[in-house]
């Protein structure tokens, strides 16, 4: 039995990090979603933990063999305790290549019991990132084509003129 963790920010899910879990749902027997509770106050998110939770609840539910959970800290900790020996990640560009592999050396350090297991993104979602999503979201720009519906709508509440907490 394989059961692999994919953890990230979600903030917000888009449709790069939806190929992604799909997929390695395909893989293997059983997808973890982690969703990172940044305890760093400094590191703003543009959405709360519950949201970004019932965010990719809703973006991911029909996935049979999936579910969402909240974690922090070490994500070699999040795997073990989810009884995970995967680490699923996504690769866009070279950039992100630098980062997954420096990572993953220091997980395997940490946690020579558990692999990563890159994915490379699929090419209609290569130039999507969070960052990038709620910087056009923020600027009136459309992202329906980015996100899903309700995540769309999400956005648009939180940087409708007048709304509170519309950090980028
Ligand atoms: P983002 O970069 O969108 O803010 P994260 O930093 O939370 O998302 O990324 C978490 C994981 O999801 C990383 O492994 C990242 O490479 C992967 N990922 C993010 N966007 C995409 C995408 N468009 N296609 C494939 N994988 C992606």
């Amino acid at each position: 039995m394989y059961r692999a963790v994919f953890p990230a920010s979600f903030d917000p899910v888009h449709y790069g990090h939806m190929d992604i879990a799909r997929r390695a749902s395909l893989m293997f027997d059983e997808l973890v979603i982690g969703v990172y509770d940044h305890a760093n106050p400094l590191k703003k998110v543009l959405f709360s933990l519950d949201e970004r939770l019932e965010m990719v609840g809703i973006a991911l539910g029909d996935v049979p063999n999936l579910r969402v959970e909240a974690y922090s800290g070490l994500t070699v900790d999040f795997a073990r305790q989810a009884k995970a020996t995967i680490i699923v990640r996504g690769l866009r560009v070279f950039s992100d290549f630098e980062l997954e592999f420096r990572m993953a050396l220091a997980n395997r350090r940490l946690a020579p019991d558990l692999d990563v297991v890159c994915l490379i993104a699929s090419e209609q979602h290569m130039h999507l990132a969070s960052s990038t999503i709620r910087e056009i979201a923020s600027l009136g720009g459309d992202v329906s084509s980015m996100v899903p519906p309700h995540v769309w709508q999400a956005l648009q509440g939180r940087y409708a003129p007048g709304a509170t907490g519309a950090q980028l």
